[in-house]
């Protein structure tokens, strides 16, 4: 593939926040991407942009495309994408791409990957695995609070999460469809401060605390598995780092201080009591020993890591050495590099760690993810119920569930 032009630019996301969208031109056509930023990042996560500024990784892009088409650097595979990691790093000595950012870099690799895709005719999940030939499972992030709202009661929780358990893709977003406005109802009936705020992923930005919630989502799982004959899993992404001050968390909405042993109690009754299925994050980013002591204790829960993990490989390994985690929730632009995220993607299945793609907050309409979930055989992805950004991805998914079905 021969590039002819590549302009990156200053989009705004789903929160009107700047990020960047990468537009790569060769003689087959325009592709582009654009990046999403996080709000609890992670802080081992990697810049979203330079240090200098969005305005320099923007620039930066911009030289590195002028480069790619002056030196004629043919892009053929997705392992082709080093050659461009080479050019990169003649300027960035960061060692972790830190000096162009994360967010500007996924950009430009995920619309450089639709380009080569183009190129072949190809849909970019086949391009990438053409012997792909499952979806992920969706998890449906449908009540919230902690940093993805700016309400005062507020959950501590950051996310609650829905899981249907269906044979297909559009089965899964249909059942949390409904199971959304079930909840709608009971939040209605139950929650007197609810006044329909969202979240910034679209969640019901309840004030409820955390066992009401857990029970009404358990009465709603019944009325779905009832009506529709499906199972409803659900757990929640505790983003414990969120509210992690000096030695306790702090929560806010029953009032209460816990420290990390407190903590470990309370998470595992949480489990055992409301048959969580999946719980990230329950501790903060540098507690690996008591993530291990509540993988210890659970049995059949996907105890996940996102901050602790932040999509880097040796974190992963320290993880998996001391038995912290059973899943990782993959977010590339938290490294930035989709070389780097498919090596942690393959390290965590050789290990028997569950991967689960994500979406951030703050989204942009691109729909890259569905498609490295199916290529990449990820088995769940994480990308909301609501919101115009969120059904970008399922769409694209509703979509290759149709393509892999023909
Ligand atoms: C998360 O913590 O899983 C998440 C999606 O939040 P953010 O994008 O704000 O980091
Ligand atoms: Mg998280």
């Amino acid at each position: 593939m021969k590039i002819e032009g590549l302009d990156a630019i200053k989009v705004l996301n789903s929160r009107s926040e700047e990020t960047i969208a990468v537009y790569v031109k060769t003689s087959k056509g325009r592709v582009s991407a654009a990046s999403p930023s996080g709000k609890s990042k992670g802080k081992y996560e990697i810049n979203q942009f330079s240090s200098k500024g969005i305005n320099f990784s923007i620039s930066f892009l911009s030289l590195i495309g002028k480069r790619l088409i002056d030196d004629k650097i043919v892009l053929e595979k997705f392992e082709d994408l080093e050659k461009v990691e080479n050019l990169i790093k003649e300027y960035d000595k960061s060692g972790n791409f830190e000096f162009l950012g994360g967010n500007a870099l996924f950009a430009l690799e995920s619309a450089l990957l639709k380009a080569m895709a183009l190129e072949n005719g190809a849909e970019l999940w086949k391009f990438l695995n053409p012997k792909a030939n499952a979806l992920p499972r969706s998890l449906g992030n449908a009540i919230g609070g902690g940093m993805h709202t700016q309400k005062d009661l507020k959950s501590d929780v950051q996310e609650f999460l829905l899981c249907p358990e269906t044979k297909n893709f559009y089965d899964s977003y249909f059942i949390n469809l409904q199971a959304y406005k079930e909840l709608k109802k009971k939040l209605i009936e139950y929650d007197k401060n609810w006044d329909g705020e969202l979240t910034d992923e679209k969640a019901m930005a309840s004030s409820l605390p955390t066992e009401y919630t857990f029970t009404l989502i358990r009465d709603v799982s019944k009325i779905i598995e009832k009506k529709y004959k499906f199972k409803l899993q659900y757990g929640m992404d505790m983003a414990a780092s969120t509210f992690f001050e000096g030695k306790t968390y702090v929560y806010r909405n029953l009032p209460k201080k816990l420290d990390s042993k407190k903590q470990l109690e309370y998470l595992s009754k949480l489990i055992k009591e409301h048959n969580l299925f999946y719980v990230e994050d329950p501790f903060q980013e540098d507690d690996f020993e008591s993530f291990s002591k509540l993988l210890k204790k659970t049995k059949n829960c996907l105890i996940v890591g996102d901050d602790l993990t932040v999509t880097n490989l040796e974190r992963l390994k320290k993880a998996v050495q001391m038995k912290s985690i059973n899943a990782i929730i993959i977010k590339p632009n938290q490294n930035g590099s989709l070389l780097r995220t498919k090596e942690v993607v393959d390290f965590a299945h050789k290990n028997k760690i569950i991967t689960i793609i994500s979406h951030r907050s703050g989204e942009t309409s691109d729909s890259t993810i569905s498609d490295l979930a199916v290529a990449w055989k990820i088995p769940f992805i994480k990308t909301g119920i609501l919101g115009r950004e969120r059904l970008a991805k399922l769409d694209r998914l509703m979509k290759i569930e149709r393509e892999i079905g023909a």
